[in-house]
Parts: C-alpha cells; structure tokens; sequence
C-alpha cells in the first residue's frame, strides 16, 4: 500500500534501508513482455511500487522481479526534435565544441545524439557508452541511465568516462514533471530510477560534480538535461552561461515548492491513478460499441490498460509502428472470463478498419499521427487522447453522449 514504509529493501544509490512506499500499482504484467495474440493462459503479474528512499531522497522501483529487456521502440519525431535542440543548446553553451570528443550511453528509448554531435564537428568514439573506453569531452545520455539497477555504478560510469575537462550531459523526464502531469505510469519495470533534479545534484556532489546548466523542453511534458563537471574543472568554474544557471535555479525551486523529496507530496501519484484508470474504463463503456482502437503500445498504454481492465471486448486493436511487436498482444489484457487479448498491429490497419476512435495513448505524437494518418478523420474517425481523462481532438460533428 501507498504511504507505508518498505520492509528489507535497499537504496539504489545510499544503500539505506529507510523508505516509503509512494505509488503502488498492484500486481502487474511486464510491460515488455507481448504475449503472441493467441496465446491462451494469462500472463504472470508481479508488484510494481515506486519507493522513496528517506536517506538520499531518490525515487525508486522498489524491486524488479522480470526480466526486463525494453525493446527498441519506434523513435517518436518529438524525440528527434529533442535531441536537435539539446545539442545546439549545448553547442551554444560551448560545451559540445568542434575538435572535442564525444561518447554516447544508449538507451532503448531510441534516439541518438551521435549524428547531431558529429554534425556539430565532434568526434563520436563509437563503443556504446563502454564503461573502459576513451575517454569523451563530452558523454551524453539520454533517458539512459534510469535502466540500471545500481544506480551508483551507472552515475560513476558515466563520469569515469569523462576527460579532466569533461562534461556529462543527462537528459531526464524528472520526477517533478511525473507529479505535475500526474504520470504515475511512468513507473514501470525496468525503470530503476524517477530522478529529480535535485536529487540529480547532490548525487553528483557526492561523487565530486557539480552542476554546470539546465535545458528544459516540452518533450514528455516537460524533460531536461542536466550538465555536470567535475568540482574545479574549466567547465565547473565557467558555468554553461546565466540562462542554463537561472533555469536551473528554476527547477530546484520548483521542485522544492512541488515537495520531490517528501513522500506526502509524490504520494498523491496514487490518487491520479483511480481518477486516470476511471475515466478511461467509462469512456471506453460509453464508447467501445462504435468501435475504439488505441495507438501506442508503449509501456505506458500497458499499465493504464490494465489497471483500467481493458480487454479485445474494448478496444478492437492497438496500432504501433514497430515492426518487434507484430503479431502480438497488449500485456494484461486477456479477460478473466476468457475474452480475447487486445492484438498489436501495424498501421496501414487504420484504412482497413476505419475506428471510429483512436485512442493516443503516447501524446507526444499527436501532430505526428494526426499529419501521418489522415485517413483517421478523413472516414470520420477522431483522435482521443487518453490521459489524464479521454479528450477528443478537434471537431466532433457527431453527438455521443
Ligand atoms: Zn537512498
């Protein structure tokens, strides 16, 4: 249960034993794991619970009894636009400089930086973030980090990668962003870590870091990347400039105000939680007989479908671009009474099936598949984006409720 201590768990950073439990999801499928469409038995469920660590303040997954293996998903062109910005950001804060060097962490969120660094004249050393490579003037990584289990052996790998002079850039979708946007099904297995900012910042203190500027970008509903150098470096005493130095600022400040460390204030997660699954499960009552198909089989769409019961009785299919989950079904979603799982299939599906509705469950690609799939509402079909309550996108000329 939400609010309540944890019992015989550890800190991924502090290895303190003292947290709290902060959102609880129940029993859950791996959200990684797509059972092939006919597949009969229901799949296992296992606790998914985010913890707060009392010692650092890190927000964590409480323990991760699957065996994750986060597959490569379709690079949202949000992302791209993201990684664009982020590295002129960095460009222009000569922090990515031609000449420097460059080392990249990957990450299955897709999206690379490396062409938008070589595109800036830097050398990319090509090895996958290898823990004993050369070391980069500057190593990036982006939503990376928060798949490593032991979170102190990622943020020291990262740094040791780094010359004396180095700068470790991180882009995170930060704690205080799950809580303004009450994403509360961010938290999935195989996500070790819901960073804060400030917690981002003493964690590099204790490791001799400091913080050196902050990008913020609508990405997610609100992403950053945070700069760090080494205390005393060339970079740690010249700052990243005054507008990178006071949006950092900011976002400490915010997250001071928004309580990212007190588990009262990230406990109201839990809240969003029945209001989200709620209004999703009527709207689909109200709406599944005129035919609902969703968008997105991200993890996301996987623990909001489940804890709403969804079933193939709701929602004819859900539509995802990657080829990996072809032939597939969403985790979960087998009825108990046997009704059928909600199958994965690929786009050119929208023209043979003409849904009604689509259900965006990633909403950053709203322009995206709204510009890529006209055909949608060209038959009459309209966009709905999910959370945090079902909203229909643009005209709707015919009355439903
Ligand atoms: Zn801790």
């Amino acid at each position: 249960m939400a609010g309540t201590p944890v019992a015989s768990w550890r800190c991924r950073w502090c290895a303190g034993a003292e947290g709290t439990v902060v959102l609880d999801l129940g029993e859950q499928p791996a959200a990684d794991v797509f059972p092939p469409v006919g597949t009969a038995d229901a799949e296992a469920r296992y606790p998914l619970r985010m913890v707060l660590c009392a010692g650092c303040g890190l927000a964590q997954l409480e323990d991760d009894p699957t065996e994750a293996d986060e597959p490569r998903g379709v690079e949202p062109a949000a992302l791209v636009a993201q990684a664009r910005e982020a590295v002129a950001d960095l460009a222009a804060a000569e922090l990515a400089e031609p000449g420097a060097s460059a080392a990249e962490f990957p990450s299955p969120h897709g999206g690379s930086w490396s062409g938008l660094l070589a595109a800036h004249g830097l050398t990319v050393l090509d090895d996958g973030g290898a823990v004993d490579g050369v070391p980069a003037d500057l190593v990036v990584d982006s939503l990376g980090m928060m798949h490593d289990p032991d979170q102190r052996a990622a943020l020291a790998a990262r740094a040791d990668r780094l010359t004396r002079d180095g700068v470790l850039a991180l882009h995170v979708h930060p704690l205080g962003t799950i809580l303004r946007t009450s994403a509360w099904n961010a938290l999935r297995h195989g996500h070790y870590a819901y960073y804060s900012v400030s917690w981002l910042v003493r964690a590099a203190r204790d490791v001799g870091f400091v913080p050196v500027g902050l990008w913020r970008y609508s990405l997610y509903g609100g992403t950053v990347v945070l700069a760090l150098a080494r205390a005393g470096s060339r970079p740690a005493e010249r700052g990243a400039g005054t507008a990178a130095l006071a949006a950092l600022r900011d976002v400490l400040d915010e997250e001071d105000a928004a309580g990212v460390t007190n588990p009262r204030s990230v406990g109201r997660l839990q809240d969003a939680v029945t209001r989200t699954a709620t209004a999703l499960r009527s709207w689909l009552d109200d709406h599944r007989a005129e035919g609902v198909v969703g968008y997105g089989a991200a993890s996301r769409a996987v623990s909001l479908l489940a804890v709403a019961g969804a079933t193939g009785a709701d929602m004819i299919a859900v539509v995802d671009a990657s080829p990996a989950k072809e032939g597939l079904s969403m985790p979960g979603t087998r009825g108990s009474d046997g009704t059928a799982r909600v199958p994965i299939v690929d786009p050119s599906a929208l023209t043979v099936l003409r849904p009604r509705w689509v259900v965006l469950f990633v909403p950053d690609l709203l322009d995206e598949v709204r510009r890529q799939y006209p055909e949608v509402e060209a038959s009459g079909g309209r966009w709905v984006v999910a959370e945090p309550t079902p909203v229909v996108v643009g005209p709707d000329p015919i009355r439903t409720r």
